[in-house]
């Protein structure tokens, strides 16, 4: 086996250690974070106390052509040698494999892993986590979640001697811009994503993106975090942005909200029958009323930002770039340089813990407002049709909005509610019991609404 470096000797403070560092890609991320070990290579030093020496790149093509102009002899196309040998592994292909394989082989050598992998993570994490624990490694993954923004650390050490109660992240720069864009200026969402498309913030592919499943995916890594219990990504309700029409985005600002994809992880106090509470977390994403005043609806464009609420901190919102090769490097280094002080310190540390065994729940245990559009006959007696049947099933109408619209000789009432707290169950079937009046055309949305 390579000879690898050890914790420094606390008699000797005045040895500077060499650190290997292995980078696995060399893409967007990748590209900027070669260069900035390179090129910080002193300062690097001075925050660490060890000389964080790039010892190789691995790369598919060692001739394709990159970002960064970087040195020829660093690349290889071996990257299991190249993971052998290192004291940190920092992993940026992304992808399930080789990327899994490579960690997992970086583990077992006993080398600190960072990675931006949110997709691996969500597959695997828990067996990943469990694999570098048993052999006191660290794993850490700022990057994977809202790029730039240090936010995994802040609340698995700031926040750790605190309870955080509930996590809203708008966690995906994709769907923010696109809504957004249909918020500031009207259009529809196949147009606002086709803006996206053009402009770089969308994949030609979008669905990772528009469906919520990036976002999932964070959410997962988020609710992991702050209640000290591993989620899976099947633990998250999932719902994306493709049926958000202009219209509710019209209906939601006239009503004083903006509508935005959040990925949410809330710690609920469930009662038995028999009157027993017990604690459990929601997981999940999908488009939101938020009031116009709440921080996150003044986060515009493609930026990301975590809205975080504690018991004893109270309310803390974290803000930047989610993505790009520059801002994700920065992240990634944070991990870098806190991996190799603990390794100058001697030992992995306490760093992610498991304790808090919290079950999760399924969106039907959630409880919040709902925004409500119906597509009604215009005739006399409507409105109390659909009023009594939001009254049998014990669900309370806060606002309601009618707009009509005439198509020829016909016309068609546009109707919108917004209902006090109520359950999943009893909106469901409120809803089921609206579709079936004789005067309903259709039920055009239903959203849910937060932050108030
Ligand atoms: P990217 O531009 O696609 O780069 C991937 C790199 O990995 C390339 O250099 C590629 O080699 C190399 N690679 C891929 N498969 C390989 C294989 N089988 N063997 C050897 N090398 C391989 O990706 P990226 O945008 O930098 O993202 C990297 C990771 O960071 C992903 O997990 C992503 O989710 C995460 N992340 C990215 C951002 C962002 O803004 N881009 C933000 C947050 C997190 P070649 O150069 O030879 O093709």
């Amino acid at each position: 086996m390579t000879e690898r470096t050890t914790a420094a000797d606390p008699a000797a403070p005045n040895t500077t250690k060499t650190l290997k560092v292995a980078l696995l890609g060399a893409g967007n991320v990748g590209s900027q974070v070669a260069r900035i070990l390179l090129e910080d290579a002193d300062a690097l030093q001075a925050r660490t106390g060890a000389r964080l020496e790039l010892s190789g790149i691995a790369v598919r093509n060692i001739d394709a052509p990159r970002e960064v102009e970087l040195p020829r002899e660093l690349f290889t196309t071996d990257a299991s040698a190249l993971v052998r040998g290192a004291d940190i592994v920092i992993e940026l292909m992304g992808g399930l494999e080789p990327a899994r394989t490579l960690i997992l082989e970086a583990i077992e050598h006993g080398a600190t892993v960072v990675s931006g992998n949110k997709a691996l993570l969500a597959a695997d994490g828990p067996s990943l986590y469990e694999k570098a624990d048993a052999a006191g490694v660290q794993l850490s993954y700022e990057a994977a979640v809202a790029g730039a923004i240090p936010i995994l650390r802040p609340i698995r050490d700031s926040l750790a001697g605190d309870k955080i109660t509930r996590v809203l992240g708008i966690v995906n720069g994709t769907t923010n811009y696109i809504l957004d864009q249909m918020d500031t200026t009207g259009a529809q969402f196949e147009d606002a994503l086709a803006d996206a498309q053009r402009l770089g913030y969308a994949e030609a592919d979008p669905t990772a993106d528009v469906e919520g499943h990036d976002a999932a995916a964070k959410a997962a890594i988020l609710a992991s975090l702050s209640f000290h219990t591993r989620f899976a990504l099947e633990n998250v309700h999932c719902q994306g942005i493709s049926s958000v029409t202009a219209a509710d985005i019209a209906a939601a600002k006239d009503a004083g909200f903006v509508i935005k994809l959040l990925a949410i992880a809330e710690k609920l106090t469930l009662v038995s029958d028999d009157g027993v509470e017990s604690e459990a977390v929601s997981v999940r994403v999908h488009p939101t009323l938020l009031p116009r005043e709440h921080p996150l609806a003044a986060v515009h464009g493609a930026f990301n930002a975590v809205f975080i609420e504690a018991e004893n901190a109270g309310e803390l919102m974290f803000y930047g770039r989610g993505a790009g090769g520059t801002p994700t490097a920065s992240a990634v280094l944070g991990d870098v340089v806190s991996a190799a002080r603990r390794m100058v310190l001697g030992g992995p540390g306490r760093t992610e813990t498991t304790t808090g065994h919290v079950p999760a729940v399924g969106i039907e245990a959630v409880s919040t407002r709902y925004y409500i559009g119906v597509d009604a006959a215009d005739q006399p007696g409507v409105l109390s049709k659909i009023a009594a049947v939001f009254t049998d099933h014990g669900v309370s109408i806060e606002t309601m909005r009618q707009t009509v619209h005439q198509n020829g000789g016909a016309s068609s009432a546009e109707l919108r509610f917004v209902t006090h707290e109520a359950s999943e169950a009893a909106l469901a079937a409120t809803v089921e019991a609206i579709k079936g009046l004789d005067v309903i055309n259709s039920v055009t949305s239903v959203l849910r609404v937060e932050g108030v």
